[in-house]
């Protein structure tokens, strides 16, 4: 007999800390599935597809490096997802045996920070990759702005901000913060093995909030010293167990239990 299942593809997979998040709430819920990890390759994406398309058991997928683009070739884009974030982290199967894809991780990184009063309000990004383009999507619709966006590449930031509509500004990274309420940190600056992120928190106001998205290490340097100076902060984990339980309630129908979130966040750092 099978057994319901999702999967998380990418080349490399072993890293995904996904099956560790689902695998807890399926665990929790006493669902009987399964959620794998799936090495897939470009080369064998299309056909990855075709095969899961036609297995019954399949409820879908998450999809991380490097297919959250080209994945799209793959599934129907009903949320014109290529045109604004330019990325799916989602496939499912609806009823007609359609491939749909979605993303999760704009709406991932929006529930923490749902109860701030974003409207009109100033926010800084660094980064104007994949991730700040998700993160730009929902500071968009949360009527954020203006935005200012610090990237190696200015003229990145520019382009983002022309493409969502935000005013703002695109500086390099060594530009002084201007008083945001809300700073993101989109890149992989302060990740372990990449270069640090340099940043002067001073010109912040009390009540600001520092999100950082990168989560390993959990306790970044930038977030270091937002608490230095008692700011809010939120860490990555956050935002990768949001765009999970989106994705989980997707794929299994019932949304996870997130009353045990202090267990899931130490299973995921262990
Ligand atoms: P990406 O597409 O590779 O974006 C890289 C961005 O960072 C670009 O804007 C790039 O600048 C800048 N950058 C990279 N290396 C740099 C360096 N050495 N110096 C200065 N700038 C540098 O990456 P991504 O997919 O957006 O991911 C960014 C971070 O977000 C990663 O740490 C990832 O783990 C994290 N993330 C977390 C979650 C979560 O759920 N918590 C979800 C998604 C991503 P240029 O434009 O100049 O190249």
């Amino acid at each position: 007999m099978t057994i319901p299942y999702a999967e998380v593809i990418g080349d490399p997979i072993a890293h995904s800390k996904s099956p560790l998040i689902h695998g807890f709430w399926l665990e929790r819920l006493g669902i009987d599935a399964e959620y794998r990890a799936q090495h897939v390759t470009a080369e064998g994406l299309a056909e990855y597809f075709a095969q899961r398309k036609a297995d019954p058991d399949w409820r879908g997928c998450n999809i991380t490096i490097p297919h959250k683009e080209s994945a799209l070739d793959h599934a129907e884009d009903r949320g014109g997802l290529r045109d604004s974030i330019g990325a799916i982290n989602t496939v499912l199967r609806d009823e007609d045996g359609m491939l749909i894809g979605t993303n999760t991780d704009a709406a991932g990184f929006y529930a923490p920070i749902a109860d701030l009063a974003l409207d009109g309000a100033a926010v800084g990004v660094i980064g104007a990759g994949g991730a700040a383009r998700a993160v730009l999507f929902a500071l968009q619709r949360a009527g954020a702005g203006p935005v200012t966006i610090l990237n190696r590449t200015p003229l990145k930031g520019a382009a983002l901000l022309a493409k969502f509509g935000l005013q703002g500004d695109a500086v390099p990274l060594d530009t002084p913060l201007p008083p945001v309420a809300l700073l993101v940190n989109a890149s992989p600056l302060g990740m372990t093995g990449q270069d640090p992120l340099q940043l002067d928190l001073d010109a912040l106001p009390e009540d600001a909030v520092v999100y950082d998205l990168v989560y390993a290490p959990l306790e970044t340097d930038l977030l270091a010293a937002a608490r230095d100076r008692d700011l809010a902060t939120i860490d990555g984990l956050d935002m990768l167990i949001g765009q999970a339980a989106i994705a989980f309630e997707l794929f299994f129908g019932e949304a996870p239990p997130r009353e045990d979130e202090e267990e899931l966040r130490e299973r995921l750092i262990g």
